[in-house]
């Protein structure tokens, strides 16, 4: 298994990346609670503490035998063979009105994970209305990536436990494992320990996530399915089996392996401008696909930020520019960004030089900003009544 150590998190930045973990307390992976709740499946590795980019302890090195869900193994076989047959039927069979409509759906879909699931639920980056809350259940029910309230719970944990055994899609697993590998098989136990750990209790307070979560299954049959296939056969009178594998099969897959290719490829390829300690890069290509969702070493180091990314050169955002229309519409509010000076002080930092901040003779390379920083690295902004997540 290839290694990478966070040594430095943003709250604390203390290394370099992919340096040796800190050496010194070997405790660990002897821990009697991990073996005996996982003593069929974990090797008993020696290892060492290491941080997770929140600054958590975590142990690392305990490797499971990978119990593969073969269920789960089938149905993405399936989609993904269907979704090539629509891509087939989208040249040789699909109306203009079709593509285009399937194409809408995505994007849809994808707001509803960046700007519902993502930027609104999981790190509460700005306030919504509820009809933008509704509007934003009902992207993120047609994108199909488990309901509002599993997906953000799952998200603090990747942030809190990043690239660790307990992030869910831990991409020191490999690509493979981070884009749909870790849907696969069956979580690894760290994922569920350390996940219980993670505060999720104001999410069902609101009673969109309540009851999309409660009456989850029919609602995507209708979302997801009924209606990507029936719209376009009633209006425009496309065949329905064209209709079904080109906007509701195709589409879906393509959403779900960009969505994918954030926890993949932005874990992977890219500039480190803000933090060089953590893996979560700068990734232009997957921030375009995504909507915006690919300048994640910004976002791993400042979750909370509804822009999840600094603009300027940084600027391939839709997500950001359609919550700032609905601002203006006065749906959205609140919405919480980084002081300029705090980002200078961490990029002149920690960050690999990229940035054109780096390059700056500045006051702010000092570490006496490192308490007020901290605050903008929490993975939910703090307000009154929180608990730290
Ligand atoms: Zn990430
Ligand atoms: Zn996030």
């Amino acid at each position: 298994m290839k290694t990478r150590y966070h040594a430095r998190s943003p709250n604390t930045m203390s290394a370099t990346k992919n340096a040796t973990a800190p050496s010194g307390s070997a405790k660990l992976v002897d821990d009697p609670a991990v073996i005996s709740e996982n003593g069929k499946y974990y090797k008993n590795k020696q290892s060492s503490p290491k941080k997770t980019d929140a600054g958590y302890s975590v142990d690392d090195e305990v490797q499971p035998a990978v119990e593969i869900v073969w269920k789960n193994v089938l149905i993405y076989i399936y989609l993904h063979g269907a979704a090539l047959y629509g891509f087939y039927l989208c040249f040789t069979a699909a109306k203009l009105a079709t593509l285009l409509w399937a194409y809408v759906l995505v994007v849809f879909g994808e707001f509803g994970i960046t700007a519902g699931a993502h930027r609104l639920w999981a790190h509460r980056c700005y306030k919504a209305k509820l009809p933008l809350r509704v509007f934003l259940a009902v992207g993120q029910t047609l994108a199909l990536q488990n309901d509002i309230y599993v997906w953000s719970r799952d998200h603090r944990v990747h942030h809190k436990f990043s690239e660790t055994n307990a992030d869910p899609h831990n991409a020191n697993r490999g690509f493979f494992f981070s884009h749909v590998g870790w849907l696969l098989c069956k979580k690894h136990p760290d994922v569920i320990r350390r996940g219980k750990t993670v505060d999720v209790n104001d999410l069902l307070q609101d009673p969109v996530v309540f009851y999309q979560r409660k009456f989850y299954l029919p609602l995507i049959l209708i979302t997801c399915v009924v209606m990507p296939t029936v719209v376009p056969w009633y209006y425009w009178g496309e065949s329905l089996t064209t209709a079904f594998f080109v906007a509701s099969i195709f589409r879906y897959v393509i959403t779900l392996n960009v969505t994918w290719l954030v926890n993949s490829a932005a874990h992977m390829w890219g500039n480190h401008p803000y933090d060089k300690g953590i893996n979560p890069a700068e990734n232009r290509f997957v921030a375009f696909l995504s909507i915006g969702e690919g300048w994640h070493n910004y976002h791993h180091v400042f979750p909370w930020d509804y822009k999840a990314s600094e603009l300027g050169k940084f600027s391939i955002n839709p997500t950001k520019a359609i919550i700032d229309f609905f601002a203006w519409l006065g749906l959205a509010y609140d919405l919480k960004s980084v002081p300029e000076r705090i980002i200078r002080n961490r990029v002149q930092r920690t960050g690999d030089g990229t940035h054109p901040f780096a390059l700056e003779d500045s006051p702010y390379a000092f570490d006496d900003m490192e308490f007020e920083e901290a605050q903008f690295c929490e993975i939910i902004p703090k307000e009154k009544g929180d608990k730290k997540l």
